[in-house]
């Protein structure tokens, strides 16, 4: 896929309850497509077996998160599940700006935060849901990754997050993994071919006029 060099990438987010299918999603995107940076969230919660640090989150303290908040050194951040979680803003305006796409697997109020900024223009954002909450809270569970308590604290703040899907650009559910991985690829292949993600555009159309201008028809 070949993108304009003087394009300005898109931010893509993603929301969903917690289990809904988000990390899974992110990553069958980024297999599909390498070109696509994944912004990587600062968090104050512990790793879970199998996170590595810097790739799926900055794990941090309480006092470095605050700091890098007061710094300005965060682009939206937000207080979930009882820690905080937020995403550093140097690596996402380093690929906009060549022309890269991000993706964001952020909550409600992050993506709320990023779709009121400047940066609304560039932003792309989908809302998953899960075929039904008892579907939910079998996937928290087959994940295997959370104890009980920190699956039900999870499953009660899921009408929370749920009740934010209007806010989003689209919605898909998500049933079966496969159909959901070729709707979101469809989503964001077709905003890439927004005429305003093309600049290039503007130049082939001048040489199409040029063209016409000296064609005999
Ligand atoms: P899981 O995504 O539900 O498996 O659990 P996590 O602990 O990894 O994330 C909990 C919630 O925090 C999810 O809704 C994430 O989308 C959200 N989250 C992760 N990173 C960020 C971030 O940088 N900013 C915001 N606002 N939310 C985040
Ligand atoms: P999130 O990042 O939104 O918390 P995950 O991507 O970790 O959710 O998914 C939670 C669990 O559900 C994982 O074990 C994942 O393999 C599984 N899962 C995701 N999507 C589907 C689906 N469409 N059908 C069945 N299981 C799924």
């Amino acid at each position: 896929m070949s993108l304009s060099p003087d394009r300005r990438g898109l931010l893509i987010i993603l929301s969903s309850p917690s289990g809904a299918g988000k990390s899974t999603l992110a990553k069958r995107l980024r297999a599909w497509d390498p070109s696509v940076i994944f912004s990587v969230s600062a968090t104050t919660r512990p790793p879970r077996p199998g996170e590595v640090d810097g790739e799926d989150y900055h794990f941090m303290t309480d006092t470095a998160f605050k700091k890098a908040v007061a710094n300005g050194e965060m682009l939206e951040h937000a207080h979930v599940f009882g820690n905080f979680y937020g995403s550093p803003k140097g690596p996402v305006r380093d690929a906009i700006i060549s022309g890269k796409d991000v993706l964001f697997d952020i909550d409600w109020q992050g993506a709320q935060q990023m779709t009121n900024s400047e940066l609304a223009l560039n932003t792309l954002s989908i809302f998953l849901l899960p075929p039904s909450i008892a579907e939910l809270k079998r996937r928290l569970e087959s994940r295997g990754q959370d104890g009980p308590e920190v699956i039900a604290r999870r499953m009660q703040k899921s009408w929370d997050e749920i009740s934010h899907w209007g806010a989003y650009d689209f919605v898909l559910v998500n049933e079966d993994l496969d159909e959901t991985e070729a709707r979101l690829k469809s989503i964001i292949t077709a905003t890439r071919l927004r005429r305003t993600q093309q600049p290039g555009l503007l130049e082939h159309v001048r040489s199409l006029q040029a063209e016409f201008g000296e064609a005999e028809i």
